[in-house]
């Protein structure tokens, strides 16, 4: 394999932070209060440990509320940023925000190999 020289790690590293969401705590969307009182999951009629059981039933129903969501991208954002290990949060489970993730690394490695 051949090794990358210091300064195109830097730029690498520098271009994976950027396609990676922020973990800053004062940004808007890592601050469910902003956003959460807007969410369908936040309705009365709908049962939060849809959320949590992991079940294929449980796991369609849940997605389904999560597709009309108003705040699907705060929420998904939100939770790679705190690297949630559970749950659906923005219409995925943490299998598919751990596959988001990785094509993200992917592909960000793929546009600096390139360039
Ligand atoms: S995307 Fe889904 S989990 Fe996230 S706030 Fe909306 S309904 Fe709730």
């Amino acid at each position: 394999m051949r090794r990358l020289s210091p300064e195109r790690v830097k730029v690498l590293r520098a271009r994976l932070s950027q396609d990676l969401p922020s973990v800053d705590a004062n940004e808007e969307s890592n601050r469910p209060e902003s956003w959460r009182s807007r969410a369908n999951c936040a309705e009365d009629n709908v049962n939060p440990e849809l959320f949590y059981i992991g079940l294929d039933d449980e796991v369609r129903q849940a997605k389904r509320i999560c597709l009309g969501c108003v705040v699907v991208d705060e929420c998904l954002k939100y939770a790679l940023s705190r690297g949630e290990e559970y749950g659906i949060w923005g219409g995925m489970t943490v299998d598919d925000r751990k596959k988001l993730l990785r094509r993200r690394r992917r592909e960000a490695l793929q546009r600096g190999v390139r360039r």
